[in-house]
């Protein structure tokens, strides 16, 4: 009888789009052999070069971590499911389960230090005042607690809403974004009217309409390894609306050196993650992930797309949890992972636990102060401000003018959009062909090896992917288009639209 494995969204490319996949074995190394065999594509995301499983790939029997059983040798009965958990976002068992039922204390301060609440405060929160778990002395304890939301986003606005209206004292924001229409369709705090305001400023004032009586301190920065430290430790609580792998990473760490739990959130596309990390005793997001994806391999939502709705439910879930530690009731998400399938409305939970070598909360940790984030993550510094100062193009890219220039000289580049056919109906260079970067592994032999190819995609990520894929197998003559279609449209032709 064949097991199933559930294929995560960003890998969902390489399995012609299955969500599931039957295959057979008697272990769990045997399964994710049969499952390679069937997508080759898949191989050189799972396993490096030495034929080990990537660590920023975790894979669950069930709900157990296999690195927790007898990881690859770990035999399989029949039913049994695996799940293959990568980034999208050790051996003691017992400290993270012992605090389940046990939350930690947040605010622990004596309820008569507790602030009072006013006539008007008392009428508000009525609905929670009438319910014992909450009542004067919760929601004073709520009105003493203090939340960082990073990013007024997708995550950030429904979480920030509603622990305004649930009456969280005071509530930080972390954003140096400005509201654009693209926002619009998920990002609740942002209306029309605010597009071209910062979102700081848009949070802050739908924020106080909604509750005048919570103060909002924003900071016009981004998060960095130089200011995080110092801003959290003005919280109780600090909640991950990030969406990027440096910042997620600096978020967990700068949790752990500090003390503060991580209510942490994650989407993409119609999928969602979320967890409580980085409590006393319970484990963080490096317990799970060591490490990040190396660059490209996990698209951003700007790139992969995010079902609207979908941070309504993951930010909201992140405002729940953060609301039970403030006060101090239930079971919170620590030591669990919630997966959430928007389109099977299906929610999964796997276990965590923490590892005795994680790096940063670990018995011996070696990441003790924070880091370069930007590097760990691989990432190439500045590309953007390459493209503002105009600096020297590397040589494995071309410019969308350069692009144009060699097309009217009469050249004939091979231009490879490796987009989604989706993206391709809303904007295309004229002349090039469609290859989802999903399907290059098996179809890069449609390629002409006699001519320059330049891969190309919206932003310049993907298409990066592809040439390095284009260059493994043996293709010499290889130009990633700096900017992707994003930069085509601005600097040689802006009649179409962006997205
Ligand atoms: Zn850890």
């Amino acid at each position: 009888m064949p097991n199933t494995i559930h294929i995560p969204t960003p890998l969902r490319p390489f399995t012609d789009k299955h969500e599931s996949v039957e295959v057979n074995g008697a272990t769990v190394g045997e399964l994710l052999a049969d499952l390679t065999k069937r997508y080759d594509g898949l191989r050189k995301h799972l396993y490096s070069d030495d034929g080990k499983l990537r660590n920023f790939v975790n894979v669950y029997l069930n709900d157990e971590d296999i690195r927790y059983l007898q990881r690859e040798q770990t035999p399989v009965k029949a039913g049994d499911s695996l799940s293959i958990v990568p980034s999208v976002a050790g051996g003691a068992p017992t400290s993270a389960e012992a605090t389940v039922g046990n939350p930690p204390a947040i605010n622990p301060r004596a309820i008569a230090d507790l602030p009072t609440l006013s006539q008007d405060e008392i009428k508000r929160y009525s609905r929670h005042l009438i319910m014992p778990e909450v009542g004067m002395d919760g929601q004073r304890k709520l009105k003493a607690g203090s939340v960082l939301c990073i990013g007024a986003g997708g995550l950030g606005s429904p979480a920030a809403m509603y622990l305004a209206a649930a009456g969280i004292g005071r509530i930080g924001i972390v954003d140096f974004d400005v509201v654009d229409f693209s926002n619009l369709q998920r990002q609740l705090l942002h209306g029309t009217k605010d597009v071209g305001r910062t979102k700081n400023e848009s949070a802050k004032s739908r924020l106080n309409d909604l509750n005048p009586h919570v103060q909002v301190d924003t900071y016009e920065t981004a998060l960095s390894s130089q200011n995080a430290l110092q801003l959290f430790r003005d919280y109780d609580v600090i909640l991950d609306g990030t969406d990027n792998f440096p910042t997620r990473y600096l978020v967990n760490d700068a949790c752990v050196l500090t003390g503060k739990p991580n209510a942490y959130g994650s989407i993409f596309r119609f999928e969602g993650q979320a967890s409580v990390f980085a409590t006393a005793g319970g484990p963080c997001y490096r317990c799970l992930y060591p490490e990040p994806p190396p660059p490209g391999l996990v698209p951003s939502c700007a790139e992969g797309g995010v079902l609207g709705v979908l941070p309504g439910i993951i930010g909201v879930i992140q405002a729940t949890e953060t609301v039970k530690l403030i006060l101090g009731i239930g079971e919170p998400l620590i030591g669990r992972f919630m997966i959430y399938d928007a389109l099977r409305m299906r929610f999964r939970e796997l276990k965590l636990r923490k590892d005795p070598e994680c790096p940063v909360c670990g018995t011996n940790p070696t990441v003790t102060k924070l880091i370069d984030y930007e590097q760990f993550c691989g990432l190439r510094p500045e590309p953007q401000q390459a493209q503002t100062t105009g600096a020297a193009v590397n040589d494995w890219e071309i410019t969308p003018v350069d692009l144009k220039k060699k097309m009217d000289a009469g050249e004939t580049p091979f231009v490879l959009d490796v987009r989604e056919p989706n993206e391709y109906q809303i904007n295309k260079i004229a002349g090039s062909t469609l290859i989802p970067l999903g399907e290059l592994p098996r179809r890069y032999q449609e390629l002409p090896r006699d001519r320059e190819i330049v891969t190309q995609c919206k932003m310049g990520g993907r298409s990066a992917k592809a040439q390095e894929f284009l260059k493994s197998v043996g293709f010499t003559n290889v130009k990633n288009l700096r900017g992707g279609i994003l930069e085509w449209i601005d600097k040689v032709d802006p009649s179409q639209p962006k997205y």
